[in-house]
């Protein structure tokens, strides 16, 4: 820990990242073993030491390493036997991955609002977007703070749906003592960069249904029977079905690995620098000059994200200028997929989307990263040094 803490930022001196990749000091260790032993392709034994890791976390039927969140969600739409016209409700202040994968299977993104404190999707409002071509939700987990789950899947039980969750944000974030990414069908994790734990581009794919789990397997080794022909299941090794090239080599693996052996001290600093960012901005919270991320009781989130709710758009952008010029980097989020180009041409609305649309607009995330030294401090006072200097 003290090691990580000492470690220049990266950068121009001074300046603070908005997020700076993690490493634990054994991936390269892991990776020379990957070369030496001459096993490079996908599902070597760093690839099943990584989805034994994930299989125990989450107490999945099956976990699939794939090349990144992205492929995850693309196989979890093909899983779930989308044909052309079906529907699936998300919502629309998510990552453009999550409605792309529907729209890859020529379903339709339905977009539905988000809730106001935790900026994930609103339950009450999935029920009314509900038609006879829905099939599936999927959720998505904001900065690691969880959905309703119980809402959500009793909903999907009355009416029949699949469930997928985009635990992009979510590694080691639990939900009434559950680990997030355990209650769908099917459940999406990223490792890129910007993740909690990461092997620069990465992912994973939980298979929480068991019936799943031979046709996820062949839909990601090439629509192949190969893992059951590798296990002895089968006498020939033969194209059965659908599918593409969706695991990542056993590089990706390894480096991966050592994220996991130090998952629990990751995800500690970065709970520590979210704590302080909290602890530091409750006055300004009291005076009303901006709104902290909402805490959760029955969620244990993971430090994903540390977003601030400003007053309105010009208050966010300004803030985030004034941060710049001070060499910080603070950024705003999702461009709502419903009002962009795409979002537009290949999905639809289901219901308002006002919390969303006023959401987008104010939202600012801080700097947050394992390794933080006394860069939140830094970060606390550049923003109550700007209201006070407003307020002069
Ligand atoms: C990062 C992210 C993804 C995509 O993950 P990649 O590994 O970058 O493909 C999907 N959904 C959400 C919500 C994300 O934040």
């Amino acid at each position: 820990m003290r090691g990580a803490r000492a470690r220049p930022p990266a950068g121009p001196s001074g300046a603070i990242p908005f997020t700076r990749p993690a490493v634990t000091g054994r991936e390269l260790d892991y990776l020379r073993q990957a070369v030496e032993s001459g096993r490079l392709a996908g599902d070597g034994p760093f690839t099943q030491r990584c989805q034994g890791w994930l299989e125990s976390r989450l107490g999945t039927a099956k976990a699939l390493l794939t090349h990144s969140g992205t492929a995850a969600l693309e196989m979890a739409a093909i899983l779930c036997g989308l044909e052309p016209g079906d529907e699936v409700i998300m919502p629309s202040f998510t990552f453009v991955s999550t409605a792309n994968a529907v729209v890859l299977q020529r379903a339709v993104p339905v977009f539905v609002d988000i809730r106001p404190d935790t900026f994930n999707i609103d339950e009450t409002r999935i029920e009314a977007a509900i038609t006879p071509r829905t099939r599936a939700i999927f959720v998505v987990h904001y900065g690691g703070v969880a959905c309703d789950m119980d809402a959500i899947m009793d909903l999907a039980r009355r009416h029949r749906l699949m469930v997928v969750e985009d635990a992009a944000h979510a590694i080691l974030a639990g939900y009434d003592g559950r680990p997030l990414g355990s209650f769908g069908d099917l459940a999406a994790f990223s490792f890129h960069e910007t993740k909690n734990l990461i092997s620069g581009e990465g992912g994973a794919l939980a298979v929480n249904d068991p019936q799943l789990v031979e046709r996820a397997e062949i839909i990601r080794q090439k629509g192949t029977n190969r893992n059951a022909f590798f296990r002895g299941q089968t006498d020939k090794y033969t194209w059965v079905d659908v599918g593409s090239s969706y695991l990542p080599g056993e590089l990706i693996a390894a480096f991966l690995l050592a994220q996991f052996d130090e998952a629990e001290r990751l995800v500690a600093e970065r709970t520590a620098v979210w704590q302080r960012y909290h602890t530091g901005f409750a006055r300004l919270e009291e005076a009303g000059l901006l709104r902290r991320p909402v805490v959760v009781p029955r969620c244990r989130h993971n430090a994903h994200l540390y977003p601030l709710l400003m007053a309105d758009l010009p208050a966010r952008s300004a803030l985030i200028a004034h941060l710049q010029g001070l060499g910080i980097a603070a950024s705003f989020h999702y461009v709502p997929l419903h009002s962009s180009p795409a979002g537009r041409r290949f999905g639809r609305t289901g219901g308002s989307l006002a919390v969303t649309d006023d959401v987008a607009g104010r939202l600012l995330r801080l700097p947050l990263w394992s390794g933080m030294a006394d860069q939140p401090e830094i970060v606390i006072d550049a923003i109550a040094g700007y209201f006070r200097m407003l307020n002069r």
